[in-house]
């Protein structure tokens, strides 16, 4: 018995077979057909697709055997896909030195007749045959190889569609965790814009709205007012002699001062009143839909609390500037409205301090 050489593509072809991942996969109708066909056309008991593995010839289809497997040196086809373009027909195995001693010959399935047809891939190797097998020694007719060559081409594009939707498969797996790693990007790109944003709009040391979205917030309620008809007011808040708690204490305790105080007024303020650091020791609250009585007793009760809190070290009070404005009023707009209430603001300094002044009383 002389076993088959291993082409010099070898490699490559194991390789294209890896790929394929078609070694040990299940039975498949079109493989299957195709051998039903070969054996139909060639006349013989039996059928294979084979695939030569590196020690192992393995059946993708077998017509007429059960055989699965065998090993790679009793392989005719291992023979077979050395001469990739070509049939290769070995009339009676007994009288073939290469195989007249061949287990498959003088036992199991006794093979004396054998016609295999190279399934050629695109880079011109041979991955296995499409073989036929007699237990008589005999020959193929004309037409009848024919047959067999056109039905190996068969099977080659058969697996060239393998490759193929493999290739597709490997793509759109790709594709997926590309766009998973693109999504993953993206959310946290929001949450870093979110991040950016409630920096841009809050106070470092408060927690409060800052300027910036004092003059945003104080222009959407003077639009909401003008749509909804309804009275806008805003109160202006400023510390009274902060600088004297500051040169007394420190800036650093000055800050906590600032801090507690940002806490005492966005806790007497309703839920949806806006409450901003304006600057320095001054705040803002913005009070929607609020009349003057309204806005005069909220102002009130925040001083008072702010009167009534404890404070680490020394007493602090606050004098507010009050203003009201009707939508339709000529000086109900963010700018005038805080001017307005900053002249209300220094009546209540120089009232005394510790006092709340409304802008204009009849207004409300
Ligand atoms: P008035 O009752 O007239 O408002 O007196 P005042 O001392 O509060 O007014 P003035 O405008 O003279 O001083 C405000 C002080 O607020 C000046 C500054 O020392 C202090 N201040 C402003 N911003 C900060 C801050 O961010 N931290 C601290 N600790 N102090 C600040
Ligand atoms: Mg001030
Ligand atoms: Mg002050």
């Amino acid at each position: 018995m002389k076993s088959a050489a291993a082409p010099d593509n070898e490699r490559e072809r194991l390789e294209a077979l890896r790929i394929l991942a078609i070694l040990d996969s299940v039975p498949e109708q079109a493989f299957d057909d195709l051998t039903l066909l070969a054996a139909t056309l060639c006349d013989t008991p039996m059928a294979l697709v084979s695939l030569i593995d590196a020690d192992r010839q393995w059946f993708k289809s077998h017509y007429g055997t059960e055989l699965q497997q065998t090993a790679r040196e009793l392989s005719f086809c291992a023979h077979a896909i050395l001469v990739p373009g070509e049939i290769m027909e070995v009339p009676d195995t007994a009288a073939d030195q290469r195989f007249a001693d061949n287990p498959l010959v003088l036992d199991g399935p006794r093979i004396r007749f054998y016609a295999g047809a190279p399934l050629v891939t695109d880079e011109g190797g041979a991955l296995g045959t499409l073989c036929v097998l007699d237990h008589r020694p005999r020959r193929l007719q004309s037409r009848q190889r024919a047959a067999l060559l056109a039905l190996a081409r068969q099977a080659a594009a058969q697996l060239k569609l393998r490759s193929m939707h493999r290739a597709l498969e490997a793509a759109l797996e790709s594709a997926l965790t590309y766009q998973n790693e693109l999504e993953e990007y993206q959310s946290r790109l929001r949450r870093l814009n979110m991040q950016l944003h409630a920096q841009a709009i809050t106070d470092p040391l408060t927690g409060l709205y800052n300027r910036l979205a004092l003059t945003q917030q104080l222009n959407h309620a003077v639009a909401r007012s003008q749509r909804s008809g309804e009275m806008l007011s805003l109160l202006l808040i400023d510390a009274d002699y902060f600088k004297s708690y500051n040169d007394h204490f420190g800036h650093q305790i000055g800050d906590e001062a600032l801090r507690q105080l940002a806490q005492v007024i966005r806790a007497a303020a309703r839920e949806s009143d806006v409450v901003a650091r304006y600057g320095g020791e001054e705040f803002v609250v913005i009070l929607p839909a609020t009349d003057g009585d309204g806005a005069r007793a909220l102002a009130e009760r925040i001083r008072a609390d702010v009167q009534a809190a404890r404070w680490d070290h020394r007493d602090l009070t606050i004098s507010i500037g009050v203003v009201t404005r009707s939508a339709a009023h000529p000086r109900c707009t963010a700018e005038l409205l805080i001017q307005d209430a900053d002249v209300a603001l220094y009546r209540a300094k120089d009232a005394g301090r510790n006092r709340v002044v409304a802008a204009e009383r009849a207004e409300s």
